[in-house]
């Protein structure tokens, strides 16, 4: 099943997605409601050209990111740095603010008075259904209401002004999109052969596998509910594979004009334009 949430007539709902249509889901404006009242009550489907989509879940708070999570972009990092260090033994944690998400087809707001380097960052997004604390790893798909997509859009200059270290960076008002919906583990069978793909004006820069991620979403799960407890709706992206602009020779960045296609294999894709 896919499940969207959109904006038709000034009212948000949310629908299940059945090819081109959207077929309204009465009663239901969480995923918890989703979880409790299903799919029962639904409206007749409206044509998903006739809705502006939004990101797919209400954000209960800021989205869970992982850092370093594919080989390839932890070395392109460390050479672009100049750094030799070794990969992560554990998965690496940290959150973007809500007001950075975007929907699906919204502008990317491009910040030119902050950043001169805002990049992009393809990525797997994880939502979670059933609520927990100290999931087990063999337990943490049960937790998962289903996947979408991803661009964890980041200003490189701010990222390494303060500290280093993300949050700053990858929380510039109205940068990131999510979705185009969420699409339950059932329709997604071997995923780890599934490619991602960003484009940027039609140009491939970043293209892998899911398969390629260094820790599995099960890992993900279980360690980062570790003494801390993931809600119903809770979103976590999984990280970037290679070919983000700042590693590149030489540096390329998000300019305004610049149309950036996401997608995954399966899910759908992302399109969105950068604002002036
Ligand atoms: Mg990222």
């Amino acid at each position: 099943m896919r499940f969207a949430r959109y904006l038709v007539g000034g009212e948000v709902s949310y629908g299940m997605v059945d090819g081109t249509f959207v077929e309204p889901l009465l009663d239901v404006s969480s995923v918890a409601d989703l979880l409790e009242r299903g799919l029962e009550h639904r409206a007749d489907p409206v044509p998903i050209a006739d809705v502006r989509l939004l990101p797919p879940v209400p954000l209960v708070r800021n989205p869970f990111c992982v850092g370093w999570n594919y080989d390839d972009h932890f070395a392109e990092g460390a050479a672009a740095r100049g750094t030799d260090v070794a990969p992560p033994d554990h998965p690496t944690y940290f959150t973007k603010a809500t007001t950075s998400i975007i929907g699906p087809a919204d502008v990317i707001t491009r910040h030119a008075d902050v950043t001169d380097s805002l990049d992009w960052e393809v990525e797997l997004a994880v939502v979670i259904g059933q609520p927990g604390t100290n999931i087990a790893e063999a337990e943490a798909m049960n937790h998962v209401l289903g996947f979408t997509i991803a661009n964890d859009v980041s200003a490189r200059n701010v990222q390494r002004e303060h500290g280093g270290q993300w949050f700053r960076g990858k929380s510039l008002d109205a940068t990131s999109p999510l979705g185009p919906w969420i699409v339950t583990p059932d329709e997604l069978d071997h995923l780890e052969t599934r490619p991602i793909r960003c484009r940027v004006n039609g140009e491939v820069l970043q293209d892998a596998v899911l398969g390629d991620m260094h820790f599995g979403i099960s890992r993900i799960i279980a360690e980062l509910s570790r003494g801390v407890s993931l809600l119903a709706g809770d979103v976590i992206l999984t990280g970037t594979p290679s070919g983000v602009g700042f590693a590149r020779t030489p540096p390329h960045f998000l300019n305004s004009g610049d149309v950036v296609e996401s997608e995954i294999a399966g899910i759908g894709q992302l399109r969105n334009v950068v604002g002036p």
